[in-house]
């Protein structure tokens, strides 16, 4: 049994934004814990086009409505206005003076500022298409220099510790549900420790990997969300799964990102034949119209002409000079794989990139759990609505990973310590009749059953009878696997089945429930109504 103030789970932008800023308390005790062996590893090392902050022709309002209007009707105001008042002073605060993140730079010293796709002004920040990576690398060192945070590696969150459900108190049960820690599973020694704490932060990350096609790295498997769900938290926005239109598909590299920002600088989508296609489908801002028209214009290209792919042609409108200097890492990249996007385009397909929805948290970033937190991909603000604005969640993360640690510390200074539980009150992990070892065979053929039926049952476009047939299919998987985690010793891949076919079922239900096309969620028999969108 591990005691410590605040747990966070997750060492992405989100978790070690919140620790960052817990931690200049010096009293405070903060663990961050992270399934991976190495704390840089997530969603946030991968981010490519960069973060948004405030341009020098920007402002508040035009920021808020650009976000407002990329999500479809569906954003939060309140949200996207915290979001661009608070941002663009806390990027400097944190990531430029705390973290020192060397962002890009003109030759007279002045900060380059990036165009994306459905942005009406210059206003992403950027370490050449290697955002993440540097911002990671300098919040962990950040960390690693403040004395009462303690990071813990390979260390996975099983569930949730939360009252009544785990307490030995029977009274609990009249009392609102309450959160104080998690059961963690060890990967190097093969135990479940329970870990309580006052206040709990999930800052878990996305879900790309429950599709088969997915921008996301091996750890996005929803770990946070299923957690959450089984502890009774609010979730919402689900369906919304944003596509990415462009991820490389080259055997071998799949799913690696093509950013945004190359279409941002000019790069133009092609059929296979060379024709220019987006215009057709958004007269407007073509090639740079929000994400959702843009993936299912190309994924309506690739259904209706039988392609196997599109391109992306930047070759043709940046000098050849530029593109290295420019994209560096997609330039690597694509010529290990045999193109050369100084001269040829990039054969790029739609993926799933990000999860809109989430568990349900208020500006603080609290759940519907007392005392539980959540910041990041894993929660939902309503700030992307239906579909996020390009660069906007690397800024969500610091936003609300800083209000969730202004928030904790009130907690704590109001009520120090009263948070955590006796240790006699929260049962130990029960591991009887977990006798058989995990085969690896189950845990990745049931992985790629959920992957296949999430792609083609509720994809880029669906309908009630493909979403009907994929939660029939996800029920009984969630039998099958379910009977599997109750007879077999734990390992961290089980863990992320059992999560990730829980996540799956609450992603087809939320889509088979909500009947209206609108930003990213597609439906092909949609009732008419507002919101829908081209295609
Ligand atoms: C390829 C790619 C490019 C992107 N580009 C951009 C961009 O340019 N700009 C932008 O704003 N956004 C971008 N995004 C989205 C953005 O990177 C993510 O939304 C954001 O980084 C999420 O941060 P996070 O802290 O919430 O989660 P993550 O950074 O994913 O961190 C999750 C953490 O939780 C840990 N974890 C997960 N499950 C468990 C468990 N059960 N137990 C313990 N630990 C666990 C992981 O190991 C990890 O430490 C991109 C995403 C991808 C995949």
């Amino acid at each position: 049994m591990i005691q410590t103030e605040v747990l966070i789970i997750g060492s992405g932008i989100a978790g070690a934004t919140t620790a960052l800023r817990l931690a200049r308390d010096g009293r405070r005790r903060i663990t961050v814990i992270t399934r991976d062996p190495d704390p840089h590893e997530s969603n946030s090392r991968y981010a490519q086009g960069g973060i948004v902050a405030r341009g020098p022709d920007d402002n508040v309002e035009l920021c808020v409505s650009d976000i407002l209007a990329a999500g479809a009707g569906a954003s939060s105001p309140q949200a996207a206005r915290i979001l661009a008042e608070e941002g663009p002073p806390l990027l400097d605060e944190i990531l430029m003076e705390t973290a020192g993140i060397p962002f890009d730079r003109e030759p007279d010293g002045a900060l380059s500022w990036g165009q994306e796709a459905a942005h009406s002004r210059r206003r992403i920040l950027h370490v050449g298409d290697g955002t993440g990576q540097a911002i990671v690398s300098g919040l962990i060192a950040a960390l690693r220099r403040c004395p009462n945070v303690t990071i813990l590696t390979n260390s996975t969150a099983v569930d949730l510790i939360t009252f009544p459900h785990h307490s030995r108190d029977p009274l609990a049960a009249y009392r609102p549900i309450s959160c104080h820690g998690a059961y963690l599973f060890d990967r190097d020694e093969h135990t479940i420790h329970r870990h309580l704490a006052a206040a709990t932060v999930l800052a878990t990350g996305g879900l790309g990997r429950i599709y088969r096609n997915t921008t996301n790295p091996p750890g996005s498997r929803g770990d946070g969300l299923a957690l959450a769900s089984r502890a009774g938290a609010r979730i919402i926005n689900a369906e919304y799964i944003q596509f990415h239109p462009t991820a490389l598909a080259v055997p071998g590299a799949e799913g690696f990102l093509i950013s945004e920002a190359v279409r941002g600088e000019g790069g133009v989508l092609l059929s296979p034949d060379g024709r220019a296609f987006m215009a057709k489908y958004s007269p407007d801002w073509k090639d740079l119209a929000p994400r959702d028209v843009v993936a299912r214009a190309i994924h309506h290209e690739m259904e209706t002409n039988g392609y196997s792919h599109v391109l992306l042609d930047l070759a043709s409108h940046m000098s050849p000079d530029a593109i290295p200097a420019r994209f560096p890492n997609i330039y690597a990249k694509c010529l290990e794989v045999g193109i050369d996007i100084t001269k040829e385009s990039i054969p790029v397909v739609p993926a799933a990139h990000y999860s809109c929805g989430g568990v349900a948290v208020d500006e603080w970033g609290r759940s519907s759990i007392e005392n539980l937190y959540a910041v990041g991909e894993v929660s939902c603000t309503g700030l992307h609505g239906a579909n996020r604005l390009a660069s906007t969640s690397l800024l969500e993360g610091l936003v609300w990973g800083n209000r969730a640690a202004q928030h904790i510390e009130e907690l704590l200074s109001r009520q120090p310590a009263t948070g955590i539980p006796s240790r006699a009150l929260v049962p130990a992990w029960d591991e009887s009749g977990l006798v058989a070892d995990p085969d690896p065979a189950l845990i990745q053929g049931d992985m790629q059953t959920i992957q296949n039926i999430m792609w083609h049952y509720v994809g880029l476009v669906r309908n009630a009878d493909r979403l009907s047939r994929a939660i029939r299919e996800l029920r009984h998987l969630w039998n099958e696997i379910e009977t599997f985690y109750r007879t077999t010793k734990l390992s961290d891949g089980l863990i992320g089945l059992r999560n990730s076919v829980e996540v799956a079922l609450i992603v087809a239900q939320a889509a088979r429930h909500n009947r209206l096309s609108r930003g990213c969620h597609y439906r092909s028999d949609s009732v008419p109504g507002e919101g829908e969108r081209l295609l």
